[in-house]
């Protein structure tokens, strides 16, 4: 990594908050460079890397980066936290949804990616590899895209590994979160989102998502910056006892997404968190003269955890998702 320093910031890796610009090695990235924050203390310690923006409308957990970086005091901390808050740089001022225009590729389903990838592939794997390379913990925060409303979840990659999994799951509920998604086992086989990746090489990466529709929203702010401050104070980072929690935080282990049967307009009758039946009826959807065509039913009972709020929605693509409860935490 090449790190250059702005006007006010310390030098790089010193105690006390360093501000300016990340560029990575990997030339496939050589015309972009990342703004970066890195607070150190004077004593060694635990890093938490932080990053939001991999979806540029996700703009609560935008803000939540951003003011992160006044909130953690370097004289009272050990180890560093390193925060980048807009990822997906070539989105920057695009209002792109879900994917880079580079590539067309959604950088949260790429990781590990791959260095002499596409450019979002060569991303992936700089964040992995360069960036994140010593970090304890690495956090991406999202939700509530342009067109989608998210429920208050945190994501954590379920391991065969008892002890990466115990961690995963702890650090997840340092959210206050509705839902505490444990993705399944089955999801490392492939390449996707970080927790997936970093957990395939016996790391730890989560997720946070809360938001809606591209809109700033203080609880969807605080919610994201509130669970990232208790992983810093859980994993020793910051000397503080751990924000209340309001929220259930009920574990799920199963994502099911929603495709849309049909072209059409979409009509939901229920809202992300809410808890639904297996074959409940999800919403309608009908076509531009009022005509029903088709019914949405719950695959399973569970949670819907976000649906899309556009009405329009092509035949296959998503229209939501539900998370199945856990029936054991020992399963
Ligand atoms: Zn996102």
């Amino acid at each position: 990594m090449e790190i250059s320093p702005s006007n006010d910031s310390c030098a790089y890796g010193q105690p006390g908050i360093f501000r300016g610009r990340l560029r990575f090695d990997n030339p496939r990235l050589a015309d972009y460079s990342w703004p970066l924050c890195e607070i150190r203390g004077r004593k060694p310690g635990p890093r938490l890397c932080v990053s939001a923006g991999v979806h540029v409308n996700e703009v609560s957990s935008i803000e939540a980066a951003v003011r992160l970086q006044r909130m953690i005091d370097p004289e009272t901390i050990q180890g560093s936290v390193s925060i980048i808050p807009l990822i997906n740089q070539p989105a920057f001022y695009k209002y792109t949804e879900l994917v880079c225009p580079i590539d067309g590729r959604n950088i949260n389903f790429t990781f590990p990616g791959n260095r002499d990838g596409t450019f979002s592939e060569a991303l992936c794997d700089s964040i992995m590899n360069e960036w994140c390379v010593d970090s304890d913990c690495y956090v991406d925060m999202h939700g509530g895209d342009l067109r989608e409303n998210v429920s208050k979840f945190s994501i954590f990659q379920r391991t065969d590994d008892v002890e990466l999994d115990a961690l995963g799951r702890r650090m997840a509920m340092c959210f206050d979160a509705e839902i505490v998604m444990g993705l399944p086992a089955a999801h490392m086989e492939k390449s996707g989102r970080a927790p997936t990746a970093f957990a395939r090489h016996n790391r730890l990466a989560l997720m946070s998502e809360a938001g809606a529709n591209g809109l700033l929203d203080e609880g969807s702010i605080s919610f994201h910056l509130e669970g990232v401050l208790n992983i810093a104070r859980t994993l020793g980072i910051i000397d503080a006892p751990l924000a209340p929690f309001l929220n259930a935080r009920i574990p799920c282990d199963e994502y099911l997404w929603l495709d849309c049967p049909v072209d059409g307009e979409f009509h939901a009758e229920a809202e992300p968190g809410d808890r639904v039946t297996k074959g409940q009826r999800l919403g309608t959807i009908s076509n531009l003269f009022g005509e029903t065509l088709a019914e949405v039913a719950a695959p399973e009972t569970g949670f819907l955890l976000w649906r899309m709020t556009h009405p329009t929605i092509p035949k296959g693509s998503p229209i939501g998702a539900v998370a199945v409860e856990e029936t054991s935490v020992y399963r």
